[in-house]
């Protein structure tokens, strides 16, 4: 397995001691970071030589967990846990390796059945984030000389080969570039559809001014036949009226002989 792969650096987030450069594991390790300096952390080791060895008067600050600009790295959108339902879940995802389709979240990761075989799925946004960090960790243990690892070989400091790192940092400048240019065809693609969003509803308006032109017409004939129908039936109604009178005159006439 290489050094590499997202299995090792996808499953938590990685800080590193500015002062010794170890790795920490910033979501179960606690780490310091400096209140005045913009990207400075140390380990809890190099905490004391701070006093010492860092700018007069810079205060630190406890951490642990991820940063809370982080915190949506942790969600698994998209995904829903199998046991409790619970959507979009947050912290760690596992799968079973047997079924294909079963996660997990990991409140019910410890109460699953033997019979699937649970296995942590990667983070990958934390896989590509560890990634960058380490090569940032790597530049600048090289090159500052206070540092244990001055002037080593690139490859005591990380567990990857150099070139590995090349091909790293230009996949990722590849990917950075086809992120933009995803991001503009799709800005462009969405004005389009805004566009066609436009047009759509003129069409729909149109076809339902239409309907209505139908509808009203067909209502008018509607209103003008059931006119039809009361003149009709009025005129029975008279004409049955107008009989029973007779009847009744009739009546009255033989009765009245
Ligand atoms: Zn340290
Ligand atoms: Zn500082
Ligand atoms: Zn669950
Ligand atoms: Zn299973």
């Amino acid at each position: 397995m290489s050094t590499l792969e997202d299995e090792k650096y996808g499953q938590t987030i990685f800080a590193f001691c500015d002062m010794c450069y170890v790795v920490i594991d910033a979501e179960k390790e606690k780490y310091y970071k400096c209140l005045s300096c913009k990207d400075f952390v140390v380990c809890v080791n190099c905490l004391s030589l701070t006093k010492t060895k860092h700018s007069v008067g810079h205060k630190f600050s406890c951490k642990k967990g991820l940063p809370s600009r982080l915190l949506w790295i942790q969600k698994n959108m998209g995904i829903t846990c199998d046991r409790c339902f619970s959507r979009d879940f947050s912290g760690r995802r596992y799968r079973c390796t047997k079924c294909g389709d079963y996660d997990v979240c990991e409140k019910c990761f410890p109460h699953v059945s033997l019979c699937h075989q649970l296995k942590l799925v990667p983070n990958i946004i934390k896989a590509r984030l560890n990634h960058k960090l380490m090569v940032r960790r790597a530049v600048a243990a090289l090159s500052n000389p206070d540092s244990p690892f001055y002037g080593q070989p690139f490859e005591v400091v990380i567990d990857w080969p150099i070139n590995a790192t090349r091909r790293l940092i230009n996949q990722r400048e590849q990917e950075e570039e086809e992120q933009q240019q995803q991001q503009q065809t799709q800005r462009k693609k969405q004005e389009k559809k805004e566009n066609s969003f436009i047009f759509d509803d003129i069409l729909r308006l149109q076809e339902q001014m239409k309907e209505l032109e139908i509808n009203n017409k067909s209502n008018k004939k509607f209103i003008v036949k059931n006119e039809h129908e009361t003149e009709d039936y009025l005129r029975n109604k008279r004409l049955e009226d107008f009989q029973r009178r007779q009847n009744l005159l009739k009546d009255i006439d033989l009765t009245n002989r």
